[in-house]
């Protein structure tokens, strides 16, 4: 792909997903649509009104042809029509625009092996929990009851992580049990997955104390399970649930709001942020934008699956 089929790539994403002010440092969407089309007519930039008001046309006039479609495409607008549990979208609401998410923040290579780190020897998802089980890297053990290192399918293609462990998990041993996880399963539901078909798991595998934050040295130190995790599963996604393990993952202190909606990637594996269903008990007017983040993942699922990846 030349620098201008690039550029014009980037444009639309940036455009598509809402982004009309800030391209370049120094230049807004509109001044490098301008730039463009003087630089194909051999001229300095006019003013911004003097172009076309359709940035698509603009682009095509400065010569860029269309990008070639991408080699795992993200497929076309959802399946099926929002579950009872999502609020109807507000009268005038935009079409989401997920279909077409900009790519986001990218953490780690994009090399399959994730760290080789400390736990690169661990070679199943049981000795990772039996780890987790005995583990004295951070005085969470002493106040947990159980630890919580995580369930389901070890070929899951769909890898979902929260926070950490909260009361009914601690209890049960088990991840996202309490009312956060029953939401969690009906979102998990409208994009034709259960709870078996995925691996889910937390940031901290044991609970802090009162449910309060997470400290970073506990973080630091239970970071380790979490990589060999993935790395043992290899999913084809991630879904981060909430502020915490969206901003954890991707190193970042964004806010959830701008992080949803892109693709970013996680040693080259897609991961797509949320709210936390605890979020959405307390504000269900997230729920829409939760569903339209999971259609997201759906599609990228299904484009996995499609160039049998
Ligand atoms: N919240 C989380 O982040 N994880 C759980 O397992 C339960 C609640």
């Amino acid at each position: 792909m030349d620098a201008r089929t690039q550029l014009r790539a980037f444009l639309e994403q940036r455009i598509e997903a809402g982004e009309t002010e800030l391209v370049f440092e120094r230049m807004t969407a509109t001044q490098a649509l301008a730039a463009l089309e003087a630089a194909a007519s051999g001229r300095r930039a006019t003013a911004p009104g003097a172009r076309s008001s359709d940035w698509r046309e603009t682009l095509r006039a400065a010569g860029a042809e269309a990008p070639p479609p991408a080699a795992a495409p993200v497929q076309p607008e959802p399946h099926a029509e929002p579950p009872a549990w999502v609020p109807p979208p507000k009268p005038g609401a935009p079409a989401p625009t997920t279909a077409q998410a900009r790519s986001g923040l990218s953490v780690g290579t994009d090399e399959s092996e994730l760290f080789g780190g400390p736990l690169a020897g661990v070679a199943s998802l049981e000795d990772v929990a039996a780890l987790v089980a005995s583990c004295t890297r951070c005085p969470l053990y002493e106040t947990a009851t159980n630890p919580v290192p995580g369930t389901g399918n070890p070929r899951a293609g769909l890898m979902v992580v929260g926070e950490a462990p909260g009361a009914t998990e601690d209890q049960q041993g088990k991840p996202f049990v309490g009312a956060a996880g029953q939401l969690l399963t009906k979102i998990l539901s409208a994009i034709q997955l259960t709870r078996d078909d995925v691996f889910i798991t937390n940031v901290l595998k044991h609970r802090p104390p009162l449910n309060r934050n997470p400290q970073p040295h506990e973080v630091q130190a239970c970071s380790p399970y979490l990589l060999r995790q993935l790395e043992l599963v290899r999913p084809k996604a991630i879904l981060a649930l909430g502020t915490f393990a969206s901003q954890t993952l991707l190193q970042t202190s964004q806010s959830i709001g701008s992080l949803r909606g892109a693709v970013h990637r996680y040693y080259g594996i897609p991961l797509v942020v949320t709210y936390h269903p605890a979020a959405l008990l307390r504000n269900p007017s997230w729920k829409r934008p939760t569903w339209e983040d999971v259609q997201l993942v759906r599609r990228i699922l299904d484009s996995a699956a499609s160039v049998g990846a």
